[in-house]
């Protein structure tokens, strides 16, 4: 856990939030300002704070929430599709820096959205 990490807070449930996975290395909440009708974060619980800062183990772990998203995604509704974002950096746009990936979908999307 890192002090001043919204998503580590989140994790040590000192900030609510609405919760719809959990498991030993991940939680996915709903994004607090929703950019699609279906907006969700899934979040490591081990604070990264990009990709680069990752080992290979680390990297192991990611590839397992990756595996986890296709069920969370069927739980949310998007059968008919989804887009994951994973921002790296301030020209990407990201806020937060504890690695998430966002889990969008709910309409159709154009491609590239920049
Ligand atoms: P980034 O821009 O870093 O890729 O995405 C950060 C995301 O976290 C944004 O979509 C923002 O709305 C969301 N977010 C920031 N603070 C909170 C919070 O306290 N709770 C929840 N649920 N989402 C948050
Ligand atoms: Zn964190």
């Amino acid at each position: 856990m890192k002090n001043d990490c919204v998503f580590c807070a989140i994790e040590a449930g000192e900030i609510p939030s609405q919760k719809v996975y959990e498991d030993e290395r991940m939680f996915v909440i709903k994004d607090i300002e929703p950019k699609a009708p279906v907006h969700y974060l899934a979040i490591p619980k081990r604070h990264y704070k990009l990709l680069r800062d990752m080992t290979d183990a680390d990297r192991d772990d990611l590839g397992k929430i990756f595996a986890t998203i296709p069920a969370v995604a069927d739980r949310l509704g998007l059968q008919n599709g989804y887009r994951l974002i994973v921002n790296q950096g301030d020209d990407a746009g990201q806020t937060v820096f504890h690695l998430h990936i966002h889990i969008l979908g709910g309409h159709a999307m154009d491609f590239p959205e920049l």
